[in-house]
């Protein structure tokens, strides 16, 4: 382990670091917006980048900024203007300073352009976003063809080194991302051969309304058409089975609802979404780690098991989009100011979430403490697959929540948070799901 530096960066100055935010995306800054216009001081955003604004910094399309600012921007344009409002309220951004150990008491060792270096902090907020599955995760058979590509690694090549790694590649996926890939591909004259999904519907959701209560646009049924007006034929209920070619990627086998296999030529796979927390710098540390939503266990004020850290953004679970991570940011930023001046109310007690049924993915925060005051106030749940019914909150003998949804993969679900725990007398409740 090093721990001492030949020089050390400006991080190490004799000012005392109230509030150390991991990660420069849309949740980080505005976490350290907000902190600062809270009245903290000395707020340092670390961002291994050599530029801060996350994601958004390498997706060349719109639509972003509409919650935020109420404007639709470009992602790199979004990126600009939330690094340059973190700069106007001086909070300090650390580019190319990498995190690589959080340690208890808010200790963080770090390696910049001058070694590495510990730095120590009042409270630490994560905000390392999130990434796609990899190939290898995805469990893809086939030769280490070059071409493969994960729509993130795609976006960064087209829109900052200006690259084109292949002409005709198939796209995997019908998440949100996988359709703002058509637009990544657009943008670089490649032009896709086919989409496929593995479910029967598509996957995405759009996120909002256009112009909410004026412009409601049935965006799924606009979805499911805009790769075909693209010239790209989309298979639902298809998989992808093997990847042929050497040194380049010369076709792919498919698998179609009807069962029928089918070869399909191109030049290049495009793995979208399947979005994972990064949180590797987590999952090395001290912290508890939540294996369902794969990042850390929380409560409804983002604290972690260690209570110097704070947990937001995409990290919390995978995948939102750059909005709602900026409101989670921001709330964020609110609650640990109050905590650093001893006002975050305490709880009398602590409920702790259990997920008793396979369809439901995730539920996030995993601990809710009452009385309820401030913080998060719905429960996030994810499902792995279309279903009708109730969502069941039981706790000891007792139903104390009780709910009829429709759910769909990877589509948010929320749960106020009051309605769920106002019956509940114990330390627990068991989430349930039973089909219709
Ligand atoms: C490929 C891809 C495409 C997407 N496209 C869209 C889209 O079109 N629209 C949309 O709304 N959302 C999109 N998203 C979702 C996206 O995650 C959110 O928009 C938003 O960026 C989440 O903000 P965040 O701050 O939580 O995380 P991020 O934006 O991911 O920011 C995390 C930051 O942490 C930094 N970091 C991580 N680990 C460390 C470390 N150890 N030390 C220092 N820095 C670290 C990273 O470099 C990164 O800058 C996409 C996500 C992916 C993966």
């Amino acid at each position: 382990m090093v721990d001492r530096a030949v020089e050390k960066s400006s991080l190490g100055s004799d000012i005392p670091i109230d509030v150390a935010i991991i990660g420069g995306g849309p949740s980080g800054l505005s976490a350290a917006i907000e902190l600062k216009r809270c009245g903290v001081s000395r707020v340092v955003v670390l961002e291994r980048e050599s530029e801060a604004g996350g994601i958004p910094r390498h997706c060349g399309h719109p639509p972003f900024g509409m919650r935020e600012f109420k404007r639709i921007l470009t992602g790199p344009n979004y990126a600009k203007k939330l690094v340059a409002l973190a700069s106007a309220v001086e909070v300090e951004i650390h580019t190319m300073t990498t995190v690589v150990e959080a340690r208890p008491d808010g200790e963080l060792l770090i390696t910049t352009n001058f070694g590495a270096e510990v730095i120590n902090a009042g409270r630490v907020i994560y905000a390392t976003g999130v990434r796609e599955m990899p190939r290898s995760a995805r469990l893809i058979s086939g030769k280490r063809n070059s071409g493969i590509v994960n729509s993130g690694a795609l976006q960064s090549m087209v829109y900052l080194k200006h690259r084109m790694p292949f002409k005709r590649p198939i796209i995997i996926g019908t998440e949100l991302v996988s359709f703002s890939t058509i637009m990544t591909c657009h943008h670089a004259g490649i032009k896709p051969v086919t989409m496929i999904g593995e479910h029967d519907e598509i996957t995405a959701r759009w996120p909002y309304s256009v112009f909410p209560g004026l412009i409601d646009i049935p965006f799924r049924t606009g979805l499911r058409i805009f790769p075909r007006i693209m010239g790209i034929p989309l298979h639902l209920g298809a998989r992808l089975i093997a990847i042929d070619g050497d040194d380049n990627v010369s076709s792919v086998q498919i698998e179609l609802a009807n069962g029928i296999r089918q070869t399909v030529e191109c030049d290049g796979v495009i793995l979208t979404g399947k979005f994972t927390p990064e949180a590797t710098l987590a999952l090395s540390g001290h912290l508890d780690i939540d294996p369902a939503t794969g990042g850390p266990v929380v409560d409804q004020y983002g604290r972690c098991s260690d209570p110097v850290y704070c947990a937001t953004g995409n990290l919390l679970r995978p995948g939102e989009t750059a909005g709602w991570c900026w409101n989670e940011g921001r709330q964020a930023g609110r609650l640990v100011a109050d905590d650093l001046k001893n006002k975050l109310p305490e709880f009398d007690r602590r409920i702790q979430i259990y997920l008793s049924d396979t369809l439901i993915k995730y539920a996030m925060p995993k601990f809710v403490g009452l009385p309820l005051s401030a913080g998060m106030e719905d429960l996030q749940l994810r499902f792995k697959n279309s279903a009708k019914g109730y969502i069941i909150g039981t706790s000891g003998e007792e139903t104390v929540y009780r709910r009829k949804v429709s759910v769909h993969p990877e589509h948010r679900v929320i749960i106020a948070l009051d309605k769920l725990t106002n019956k509940c007398s114990e330390g627990n409740i068991q989430l349930t799901f039973e089909e219709r």
